[in-house]
């Protein structure tokens, strides 16, 4: 029996991935995907790898009327959502000393505005009991060099699931934070100068895991598929840890 069958999920920044990831496991578990990013022909060949049972809504999470458009289309040809995933987030790091306050914005402005507002805008299309996965990060508790502001958004996003839990208890919905560690995806490009540097930042921090290894973004999306179904009926604000021991050993 799969675990997510007849469930409707939205996964924003689904496009790349760890989002990627979790929407091929919910899909793998039964379930209908609608993946959500800014770039259309990102989103237009995950849809395309994800097959039938997927559907993109482009929109950037740092704006309200961007996702005010994307519940109204939910809303339109889907009813309700049992699922929600805040993921989409970037990443941007600078020496303490350099950092600038137009980084500062852009961190702020996805990761921690943007999952606010993907959770308080989706209130309205999201079903009774419906599951909230808010994806953090396991450096929201370790103090990591150049990390600074990348690390203090994904610890808001992690008071945000503890805060929206109590908010959203009448409403008999879940919310919990899943803390990836170091995972195998294109996010390291981002703050690399070439692919090559890219990967050597990858391995490295897999190597300073306990494991000695990158995630998979299906390891992610194993977890998500815990915290989106009724095996995970009991826990409310609470935070998985997927990172390789990375946080605790
Ligand atoms: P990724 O491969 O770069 O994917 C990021 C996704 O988010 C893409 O689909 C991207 O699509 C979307 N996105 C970025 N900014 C957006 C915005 N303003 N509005 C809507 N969509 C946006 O990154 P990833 O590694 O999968 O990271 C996913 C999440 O996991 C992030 O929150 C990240 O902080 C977290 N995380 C990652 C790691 C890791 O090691 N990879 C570890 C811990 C936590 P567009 O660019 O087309 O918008």
């Amino acid at each position: 029996m799969k675990k997510l069958t007849n469930k409707v999920a939205l996964i924003t920044g689904g496009s790349s991935g760890i989002g990627l990831g979790i929407a091929q496991s919910f899909i793998a578990e039964g379930a209908k995907v609608i993946i959500t990013g800014r770039n259309q022909s990102a989103l237009d060949s995950a849809v395309k790898e994800l097959g039938s049972e997927a559907t993109g809504f482009r929109g950037d999470v740092s704006s309200l009327t961007d996702l005010e458009q994307i519940y109204q289309q939910v809303s339109e040809q889907f009813g309700k959502l049992d699922i929600l995933v805040a993921n989409a987030g970037v990443y941007v790091l600078n020496p303490l000393a350099d950092f600038t306050e137009e980084q500062f914005d852009k961190v702020s402005d996805v990761n921690f505005k943007g999952a606010f507002f993907t959770v308080q805008k989706a209130i309205s299309v999201l079903n009774e009991g419906a599951s909230v996965i808010l994806i953090s990060s396991t450096v929201n508790g370790k103090g990591v060099p150049n990390h600074a502001a990348y690390s203090a958004t994904k610890a808001a996003v992690r008071s945000l699931a503890r805060s929206f839990s109590v908010d959203l208890l009448p409403l008999k919905i879940r919310v919990n934070t899943l803390s990836p560690g170091p995972i195998d995806t294109p996010v390291f490009n981002t703050v690399a100068s070439s692919a090559d540097e890219a990967r050597q930042m990858a391995e490295n921090m897999g190597n300073f895991t306990p494991v000695k290894r990158l995630g998979k973004p299906s390891e992610i999306g194993a977890a998500a598929v815990y915290l989106a179904s009724d095996d995970s009926s009991y826990l409310l604000g609470t935070e998985l840890l997927v990172d390789g021991g990375l946080r605790d050993l």
